[in-house]
């Protein structure tokens, strides 16, 4: 029974769903620039949907993999369109992830951003360059890879893969929208950056907190015995 990984990823969704609520005025500003204008407002109903739900867990009694799977649910209730069923595919699958190896190590970790990427990828069928939220998610998720594989620790991982979603989700502003909403308006586009790769960037943020502002990894390592 994995006791702490449920709890911190209890935690991290409180942590998302708080800064995204915090940022919500400007994603929908974003949004209203190239897009219809809800970014933030489906955004904080999907994040807040989940913590509701999780509230209703018996999270001590639950694994960190099925944390993911209610938090898939639940968002995709709230949310039925556009960002719904890309983030509900990104839980799904780090929920997969996280039912290889139940525990919070480094390697968990990276394997959970991947995964959340690989479901957003392809729910949305997209790819870099788009101008969607993949632009920050791609290169966080290489920026992830590439640091773990040299040994890096939590905090340099997390730093570095939350600079790559940052660059990433700056570097949309020259782009033309390739997908959804925004496509429609070609080179209007330009000049903006995507609310999609802007979300990405604070849920990223939220969840390095989560974990390396928090959690002693070596804790989360042998809580599932
Ligand atoms: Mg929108």
């Amino acid at each position: 029974m994995s006791v702490c990984v449920a709890r911190v990823l209890g935690r991290m969704f409180g942590d998302i769903s708080a800064a995204i609520d915090a940022e919500k005025d400007r994603l929908t500003a974003l949004d209203g620039a190239i897009g219809d204008a809800d970014h933030g407002i489906t955004m904080s109903l999907g994040f807040n949907a989940v913590t509701a739900e999780l509230a209703g867990m018996d999270l001590d009694q639950a694994k960190g993999s099925e944390v993911f799977a209610s938090a898939a649910a639940a968002f995709l209730n709230a949310v039925g369109a556009s960002t719904g069923p890309l983030y509900a595919s990104a839980f799904i699958k780090a929920g997969q992830a996280l039912k290889k190896d139940e525990t919070l190590s480094i390697g968990s970790q990276v394997a959970i951003i991947e995964a959340m990427t690989a479901g957003i990828k392809e729910r949305g069928k997209g790819q870099r360059g788009d101008k969607t939220m993949l632009d920050a998610w791609i290169p966080a998720t290489e920026a992830a890879v590439e640091a773990q594989s040299r040994g890096a620790e939590a905090e340099e991982v997390w730093s570095r893969l939350t600079e790559a979603a940052e660059v990433g989700a700056n570097a949309t502003r020259s782009m033309v929208a390739a997908r959804g909403r925004a496509s429609r308006l070609g080179e209007r586009s330009l000049g903006h950056i995507d609310p999609g790769a802007a979300s990405a960037v604070i849920v990223l943020r939220a969840m390095m907190k989560s974990f390396v502002g928090r959690v002693d990894v070596s804790v989360a390592d042998v809580a599932p015995k």
